[in-house]
């Protein structure tokens, strides 16, 4: 028996809907790319210059904190925030399970336990409920992800924080330029805890051209200490005080992140132009569940949620029209091997939600150069997916 998934690919035309497309972005911001890059080639000074220095300062004042520094990538900047902080060996840090894993590996380097938290099933977001009830005495540090562009709710969480002594340090890698109302005032993600990380990875909402990360906090102390471990621990040359590591960004992806910056509110209001447009494409389509249009959202991804256990059919379906997708993130931290191992399983984290998410979620293409022709031809498939045919497609094959 023919599949209706085989005819549905012949009768399509081609196409191929990418997650990301940011060599077009990059062409739309020439020649000011170039000609920042060939400035750097040209001044023979590529680590700790100018642009590194004219970066910070440009990126504290656009997330409306005093201080900031750069670093290697957004795992680092973590792992330099958590020892700023002094955190021990045994201190518990509590953070999401349903994210990209490297807050909780910071931890786990530095001896630190990662408790996990589970998540609120609409946002993705760490549940300030979940984060209270996981407190102990040795609870010192709580890591609130802003998952797919989304602020997590900040007023529970510092609440939380502020009840039992906690540092919040936000991981905004997928969320820099994000906001949120707190207690009054319009803050941006990096902002609102005691210190903000963010990643500079191509495809975050700030991507350099490799990699790179930044740290920001409004403490003058804090902000010290941050440059030293960044440093080799060292605040002067060849007089090391702590443990530290060399983790620096580097002039030229400083000099391309300078004039992303300038652009970066536009390519923002650009994702969630594209956002809107997922959502009334979708509207009415009950076998998925799109994220709401909520105050300040990024959309670094556009994440549906695939109802009656068939996203990983649906995944197949889009692959066959030429459409891009991605799961993020197919399983849990507390569930993958670096973090399981060796429990026991009573112990094991129990995150129902999380586990729930990681079955369910699909990521469509989602970037600020993407056509509203590219979301429309999205969307059609999606709507165009069809589970009984797909299923009885399978059981004919098998
Ligand atoms: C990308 C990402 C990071 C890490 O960034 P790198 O620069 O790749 O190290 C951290 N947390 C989250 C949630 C991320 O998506």
């Amino acid at each position: 028996m023919a599949s209706n998934r085989g005819r549905a690919t012949c009768t399509m035309p081609h196409q191929n809907i990418p997650m990301q497309d940011l060599p077009a972005l990059h062409s739309r911001l020439e020649p000011s790319l170039s000609e920042s890059i060939a400035r750097v080639v040209a001044s023979g000074k590529y680590i700790r210059g100018v642009e590194v220095k004219a970066l910070e300062s440009e990126l504290a004042r656009y997330v409306g904190t005093p201080y900031c520094h750069t670093c290697a990538n957004g795992t680092e900047a973590i792992q330099i925030a958590l020892m700023a902080l002094g955190l021990k060996p045994g201190d518990e840090v509590i953070t999401s399970p349903f994210s990209f894993i490297a807050a909780a590996e910071a931890c786990k380097l530095l001896g630190l336990k990662a408790v996990f938290a589970d998540i609120d099933p609409k946002t993705y977001n760490i549940a300030p409920r979940a984060i209270e009830a996981l407190v102990t005495p040795r609870t010192r540090a709580v890591i609130p992800v802003h998952l797919f562009g989304r602020m997590a709710p900040m007023e529970p969480i510092l609440d939380v924080a502020r009840r039992h002594g906690l540092y919040v340090i936000e991981d905004a890698a997928q969320a820099f330029g994000a906001e949120q109302d707190v207690f009054g005032r319009r803050l941006k993600a990096c902002s609102v805890g005691l210190i903000g990380c963010t990643s500079f990875f191509p495809t975050k909402n700030l991507g350099c051209m490799g990699d790179g990360g930044a740290i920001f906090t409004s403490s003058e102390e804090l902000a010290r200490r941050v440059a030293m471990v960044a440093s080799h621990g060292a605040e002067r040359k060849y007089h090391s005080t702590c443990v530290g590591l060399n983790s620096r960004l580097d002039e030229i992806q400083a000099a391309v992140l300078r004039v992303k910056l300038r652009h970066l509110d536009e390519c923002i209001s650009r994702r969630q132009a594209a956002a809107l447009r997922y959502r009334a494409a979708l509207a009415g389509c009950d076998f998925v569940s799109c994220p709401d249009m909520a105050d300040g959202h990024t959309f670094n991804q556009f994440t549906l949620r695939v109802n009656y256990g068939c996203r990983d059919d649906m995944r197949e379906f889009l692959a066959l029209r030429g459409v891009d997708s991605m799961i993020y993130f197919p399983e849990p931290i507390h569930r993958q091997p670096v973090f399981a191992e060796g429990e026991d399983p009573a112990t094991l984290a129990s995150c129902p939600r999380a586990d729930e998410a990681a079955a369910s979620v699909l990521s469509l293409p989602m970037h600020s150069e993407l056509s509203p022709e590219a979301v429309g031809a999205v969307a059609s498939a999606v709507r165009d997916f069809n589970i009984g045919a797909v299923r009885r497609a399978k059981g004919a094959a098998s």
